[in-house]
């Protein structure tokens, strides 16, 4: 399969204190067509920096960001903000937690997508308009007519997500970028809206970047994914891989505390005793090494190199150099 997206060595550095703190430091995966990635990890992991970076959303004074970004054989890194805002919308959406922060309040939801797509198409009202409420009912909102003619205030929290989707496919992206999309909605809605996510890789040919902080969403939905810590790819593996066997400790933690399918989830990731460095705390070699029980000298003294474990399957550990299999027991270990 070829690449839709191809990030080689993605670095994001902000100025704190007169120095650049690498907030992504070194991200490398591709993304291929109508593929669904996973891009897994805690708050502070660096993830949705990533998302943004991507987007070329990261344009604050001093921000540097280095590397490449390839989409359809184009870098978006140094591409004039005018290309990219074109691009956006476009050929890469983004759909976000709060889909209040897609939508404007004083505006019907009917309106602000017609206006998305005539900014990006020649089309008069009336088509503008078929568009929109055909795309509504293929998001499975009902009665699509008269929800268009509705305000945004006046939805509930899955009505108004599944608007937003249909508002991000609009222009017919070829990738969807969505971060943390069901985080703020009840389980069963959850669901519903993963379900619809899965099903636009048929329907509409998307692929998907799926940003989350829960696993078992990740195993729900994605076909790859990829696990960061502290800004840097801990593990990257097609999912079902991934579940059965993972290669880094991190990721074994981070499967043992996946909660029950049936349960509430939770706001963040369970306990894996201790807390991630701050960026500019970062230890020396592996940034997971304060928590990891595994840890010995070689850990501390360099960066672990990426090991392939199984058909694209990496790990950032050097376990599996050293051809040490990861213990099961870790997973009790790390909860
Ligand atoms: Fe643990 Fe060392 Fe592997 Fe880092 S490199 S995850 S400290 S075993």
């Amino acid at each position: 399969p070829s690449a839709l997206l191809d990030v080689r060595n993605l670095r994001v550095s902000f100025p704190a204190r007169g120095q650049m703190i690498p907030i992504v430091d070194g991200v490398s995966f591709t993304l291929n067509h109508q593929d669904i990635l996973g891009l897994v990890g805690e708050s502070g992991s660096g993830k949705s920096v990533t998302a943004l970076a991507l987007m070329g959303l990261i344009d604050a004074p001093g921000v540097q960001v280095t590397g490449s970004v390839c989409f359809r054989d184009q870098e978006l890194v140094g591409m004039p903000q005018k290309k990219l805002r074109h691009l956006r919308g476009k050929e890469i959406a983004m759909i976000f937690q709060d889909p209040m922060t897609a939508f404007t309040p004083v505006y019907t939801i009917g309106w602000q997508i017609d206006e998305q797509i005539r900014a990006h198409e020649r089309v008069s009202r009336q088509q503008a308009r078929a568009r929109t409420v055909k795309l509504l009912g293929d998001m499975g909102v009902p009665d699509p007519e008269r929800t268009a003619n509705r305000y945004p205030h006046q939805l509930s929290g899955g009505l108004r997500q599944r608007a937003m989707i249909a508002m991000a496919l609009s222009c017919n992206p070829s990738l969807l970028i969505a971060d943390e999309p069901t985080t703020a909605l009840d389980v069963t809605v959850q669901a519903q809206i993963l379900e619809l996510i899965r099903s636009l890789r048929d329907t509409h040919h998307s692929s998907i970047l799926l940003i989350t902080h829960d696993m078992g969403v990740v195993a729900e939905t994605c076909d790859n994914t990829m696990v960061l810590y502290s800004g840097r790819v801990a593990e990257y593996g097609p999912t079902s891989a991934l579940f059965a066997s993972p290669s880094h400790p991190y990721t074994a933690g981070l499967l043992a505390s996946i909660p029950p399918l049936d349960g509430p989830r939770p706001l963040r990731l369970p306990a894996i005793a201790g807390a991630p460095p701050l960026p500019q705390n970062r230890p020396a070699g592996c940034a997971f090494s304060p928590r990891c029980p595994y840890a010995h000298t070689a850990c501390t003294t360099a960066l672990p190199p990426y090991i392939a474990t199984g058909p694209d399957h990496f790990a950032a550990c050097v376990l599996p150099q050293e051809g040490t299999p990861l213990p099961t027991r870790i997973r009790n270990e790390l909860v």
